[in-house]
C-alpha cells in the first residue's frame, strides 16, 4: 500500500486540477491519496467525481494557523481529514481565512506597485481561479514579468520571502483543533519542525496540542532533515501521537513528487477509525 496524505490542487496552490491530481496519484502507483488544499475543501468534490477505481480519495484540509504564545505570532500547518465540510464554526473559519488572504494578496500586489512592478490583481485572481490565493500566485506573475525564473526564486527576500510579504490572518491554533476536531475532523500538525521555512513551534505547544486533541505528526516531509525527522518521530511516540509521511505535492510550484513520502497502512486506518465528519471515498 503507498499513501500520500498531504497533496494540493489548484483549489488553492497546486498546479493539477483536483481531476488530474487523482489521476496523477494512480498513475504514480498510490493506493491512497489526500486532497489538503489550503483552507478550502473546494476541490473535494470534483476530486471525487473523478477518482479512478482502485484509487482511495481522503478529503482533507491545510489550515493555516498561528499560535501567539510565545514572545511573537509563529506560522503553523495544520492538516485535518474526514472533517463535516460543512459544519457551520469551520467552514466560516475557513471562508474568513480565505477571504483574508484576498486582501493580503492585493496588499502585497499594491506594495509591488510601489516599487514599479506592473504586477497586477486582476491576473492573479484569474491564476488562482476562484481557489484560496497564496504567494505561489504572485510568484507565477513575477514568473510572466520574467522578474525572476522560478517559484523558489521568487520566495527569496528580495521578493515574497521578506520584502513583499505580509503576514496572514490565519487562524488561532487551539481554536481550529477544536473545530476540526468539533466537526469530527482528525488534527494532524504538519511538517513541524520544517526550520527552513522559518522560525518553529516549541515542544511544550505540541504537548499541549496533544493535550487539546492533536491526532499525529507528520514525520516524514522534505522540509525536513534526516534528524528533523527522527526528533518528530520520537516526539510523537513519547506523546501517543502517530506519525505520517507524505509529499506536500505542489505539482509544477514544487519539484516534489506525489508518493515521494509516504504513510504506513496501520496509520492510516487509525485516521479513518478516528474520523467522523466525512468518509474515505473508495
Ligand atoms: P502563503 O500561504 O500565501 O503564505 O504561501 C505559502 C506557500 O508558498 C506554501 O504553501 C508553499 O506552497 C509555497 N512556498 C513556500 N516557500 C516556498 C519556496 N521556497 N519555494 C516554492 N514554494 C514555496
Ligand atoms: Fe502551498
Ligand atoms: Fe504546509
Ligand atoms: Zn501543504
Amino acid at each position: 500500500m503507498r499513501i500520500d496524505l498531504h497533496a494540493h490542487s489548484t483549489a488553492s496552490d497546486g498546479t493539477s486540477t483536483p481531476a488530474e491530481l487523482v489521476a496523477e496519484a494512480a498513475g504514480a502507483g498510490l493506493d491512497v491519496v489526500a486532497l489538503t488544499d489550503h483552507d478550502t475543501t473546494g476541490g473535494w468534490p470534483a476530486a471525487i467525481a473523478a477518482r479512478p477505481a482502485g484509487l482511495t480519495l481522503v478529503p482533507g484540509a491545510e489550515l493555516s494557523c498561528r499560535w501567539h504564545g510565545g514572545p511573537w505570532p509563529i506560522a503553523l500547518h495544520m492538516l485535518a481529514y474526514l472533517f463535516d465540510p460543512s459544519e457551520p464554526a469551520l467552514a466560516t473559519e475557513l471562508a474568513r481565512v480565505r477571504l483574508a488572504r484576498e486582501t493580503r494578496a492585493e496588499r502585497m500586489v499594491e506594495l509591488m506597485h510601489a516599487d514599479g512592478i506592473d504586477v497586477t490583481w486582476a491576473e492573479v485572481l484569474q491564476d488562482a481561479a476562484g481557489g484560496t490565493v497564496g504567494r505561489p500566485h504572485l510568484a507565477q506573475a513575477l514568473i510572466r514579468r520574467g522578474l525572476v525564473g522560478t517559484v523558489s526564486e521568487a520566495f527569496e527576500p528580495q521578493w515574497l520571502g521578506r520584502r513583499y510579504r505580509v503576514p496572514k490572518e490565519d487562524m488561532e491554533v487551539f481554536t481550529a483543533l477544536r473545530l476540526v476536531l468539533g466537526a469530527g475532523g482528525v488534527p494532524v500538525f504538519a511538517h513541524p519542525r520544517a526550520s527552513v521555512r522559518g522560525p518553529i513551534v516549541p515542544d511544550v505547544l505540541i504537548v499541549e496540542m496533544a493535550a487539546a486533541g492533536l491526532f499525529g505528526l507528520e514525520a516524514d516531509h522534505t522540509d525536513h532533515s534526516p534528524a528533523e525527522q527522527a526528533d518528530v518521530r520520537a516526539l510523537a511516540a513519547r506523546l501517543g501521537l502517530v506519525v505520517t509521511g507524505s509529499s506536500d505535492y505542489h505539482g509544477t510550484n514544487k519539484t516534489v513528487r506525489l508518493g515521494a513520502r509516504t504513510t504506513a497502512p496501520e496509520v492510516l486506518e487509525r485516521i479513518t477509525a478516528a474520523g467522523r465528519g466525512s468518509s474515505v471515498v473508495g
